[in-house]
């Protein structure tokens, strides 16, 4: 049994039908549809094909909406695009157009917001640090004096950060309610918010979609500093973390994404909150048909970091090599699984006890306290399976932060649950009715544990339920060692 999930960013390279099906066969759990690129058309085709594939194939696969958020870009320079030599200066302006007649050249940047936020000394870095730029002074007007630190050539619309700058503006920008708007329509599962700051991002994006009618899933995206600064209150706050390695390494530095891997993903162990690492994870396989060393090797560290999920990008969205890039991810986390996942459960993992979330109506501690026994009762009993019921998958990410190593099924009447569980290590969903009886539960947590395949007669299971049956989140407090 895989118990990573893997996340595949949908483009080009995989809008083949055969292709698609081949990748939901190597194993993708979640298709991320990236808003940062293509059009509506393109993204509403591409979820009709991964629906109708998954179904042909039986197969559960979460889709998930990435908003860009503010990313802020260059404006529109000559074709060609304009030199920039080290040492000179520059006019970045939100309210004129390129020009290089006078003195200064002045390089457009249409966000006022962004300009304002300036501050002399802020570094600039463009196009992910090719080009350097600093302000040299305090923005007048919708303009902003900087010296070029790092030149060569800029061409249009190049992305922009601000390191350590402080913006106020929302992290939902206009193109991204129009993408919530069309997220809804679509009934994506998950919506991923970029460049998340703060808590309260996540909320104004909650209150959004929920304004529109809609519940998906919420991936808060950590690729700035400051977020790692609000990390407690943005995992009560979201359902899914990303690290976003990418822009991560652009607004901290390369050498300290490691650590801040590896100080999201313990957080998140103990919080219960599923964490996907991504970006980069199998880069060279977009030109290569099979992974460096050094790939492999940061799989199987996400993995052993305890990751509940993998993401794949420009592999599979705009790579030679799909299919095998999957192939290859499900491989090494797989091999890692196997060999080393136990490290999550030594001594210095020590779950702690989680933070509660504020979308959890109470404080929950019977649910912590029966997770993990039901962890250790079926280790005590040599149970084949552990059987939750859960409402709104609480349990089933309580229950998958102990990284049990028998698997989780989870029994769910929520479709919502159901492909919450898709971003969730370990644990495979199963829709089942809500039951009348204690009897009926039991009797359908051992036929699926039979079905799957991981128990056959006489053999034993361990089941966590919440009593009176249907009593909603939060209220699990029952285990019961069963016999098949
Ligand atoms: P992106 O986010 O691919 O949308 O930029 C992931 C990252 O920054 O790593
Ligand atoms: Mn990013």
């Amino acid at each position: 049994m895989m118990r990573t999930k893997i996340v595949c960013t949908l483009g080009p390279a995989s809008d083949d039908e055969r292709v698609l099906r081949q990748i939901i066969h190597a194993g993708m759990n979640v298709a991320r549809i990236n808003f940062s690129h293509g059009t509506q058309a393109d993204h509403a085709r591409r979820i009709g094909l991964v629906r109708r594939l998954a179904q042909e194939e039986d197969a559960q696969v979460a889709l998930m909406g990435d908003l860009q958020g503010p990313k802020f870009r260059i404006g529109v320079l000559p074709p060609g695009g304009v030199l920039l030599e080290d040492g000179r200066q520059l006019t970045l302006s939100a309210g004129r157009p390129y020009a290089n007649d006078g003195a200064l050249p002045v390089i457009p940047m249409p966000h006022p917001d962004f300009i304002s936020a300036m501050r002399a000394g802020q570094r600039l870095l463009v196009d992910d640090g090719a080009l350097i730029l600093r302000a040299a002074a305090d923005p007048v007007g919708d303009s902003v004096l900087c010296d070029v630190v790092s030149g060569g050539i800029l061409t249009s619309r190049k992305g922009v950060s601000a390191p350590g700058a402080h913006f106020t503006m929302s992290a939902i920008t206009a193109k991204d309610r129009a993408d919530v708007q069309f997220a809804v329509e679509q009934r994506l599962d998950a919506l991923a918010l970029s460049f998340v700051r703060k808590h309260e991002d996540l909320i104004e994006l909650r209150d959004l979609v929920r304004s529109l009618g809609a519940d998906p899933v919420i991936v808060a995206k950590i690729e700035k500093p400051e977020a790692l600064d609000d990390l407690p209150d943005i995992l009560r706050a979201t359902d899914v973390v990303m690290v976003a390695r990418g822009d991560l390494g652009v607004e901290a530095l390369p050498e300290q994404v490691p650590f801040h891997q590896k100080t999201i993903i313990r957080s998140c162990l103990n919080a219960g909150v599923p964490v996907i690492t991504a970006t980069q994870m199998l880069q060279s396989m977009i030109e290569l048909p099979s992974p460096t060393r050094a790939e492999a090797s940061d799989i199987a560290n996400a993995v052993l970091d305890g990751t509940d999920a993998v993401m794949l990008s420009g592999e599979t969205a705009v790579g030679k090599y799909p299919v095998e890039s999957v192939r290859a991810m499900a491989n090494i986390a797989h091999h890692a699984e196997e060999h080393g996942w136990m490290a999550c459960r030594s001594p210095a993992f020590a779950p702690q006890p989680p933070v509660l979330r504020s979308t959890m109506p109470a404080p929950d501690d019977v649910t912590e306290a029966i997770t993990s026994a039901a962890v250790e009762i079926a280790d005590g009993v040599g149970a084949k399976a552990i059987v939750c019921t859960t409402t709104t998958g609480h349990t089933a990410r309580m229950m998958a932060r102990h990284r049990p190593g028998r698997p989780i099924l989870a029994l769910t009447p929520h479709y919502r649950t159901f492909q919450f569980t898709a971003f969730i290590w370990g644990v495979q969903a199963v829709l089942a009715p809500v039951f009348t009886s204690t009897d009926e539960m039991l009797a359908v947590a051992a036929r699926v544990a039979q079905q799957e395949g991981y128990a056959v007669p006489g053999d034993l299971i361990v089941v966590t339920a919440g009593l009176p049956l249907g009593a909603g989140m939060g209220k699990t407090n029952l285990i019961k060692v069963h016999e098949v």
